[in-house]
């Protein structure tokens, strides 16, 4: 079914439902079509009701992502307090002491930190292992 608005040539709209557009088209041909409230048979279709039903979709959609970019968001909270709680923030010393506990095999702990793409880059060509994560702010 489609619904269309509809248009009388003395601007009167109302709405009506059609199998499809050709069962439009038909009964218009075959003046079949009139207006509700003046009888006039001139009727055409308003461009109104296709952009109602394009701009729902698109409204959807933008709800479905709005909904996993909601989850997604409260995923990286939790990893991000996981950390916050379980690990030993070092903030922009991160390189320096990464090193030091890679060197030291004593130390065993987990840090975390911030680290420039250079440093980055020099770590793991000494062969250490790290993980990046997105790091989300927890306002907003
Ligand atoms: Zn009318």
């Amino acid at each position: 079914m489609i619904k269309y608005n509809l248009k009388c040539e003395n601007n009167h709209e109302f709405e009506s439902w059609f199998s499809s557009s050709d069962e439009f088209e038909n009964l218009k041909r075959k003046k079949l079509l009139e207006c509700i409230f003046c009888s006039s048979k001139v009727i055409k279709k308003s461009i109104m009701a296709p952009m109602i039903s394009v701009t729902s979709k698109a409204e959807n959609e933008i709800n479905n992502l709005n909904k996993s970019l909601k989850l997604e968001k409260e995923n990286l909270l939790k990893i991000r307090n996981f950390i916050e709680k379980n690990y030993e923030y070092v903030g922009k010393n991160f390189s320096k002491k990464v090193r030091e506990i890679y060197y030291d095999k004593k130390t065993k702990k987990t840090i975390y930190g911030t680290t420039t793409l250079e440093e980055r880059k020099e770590l793991e060509e000494e062969g250490i292992d790290l993980i990046s994560i997105p790091w989300i702010e927890k306002d907003n």
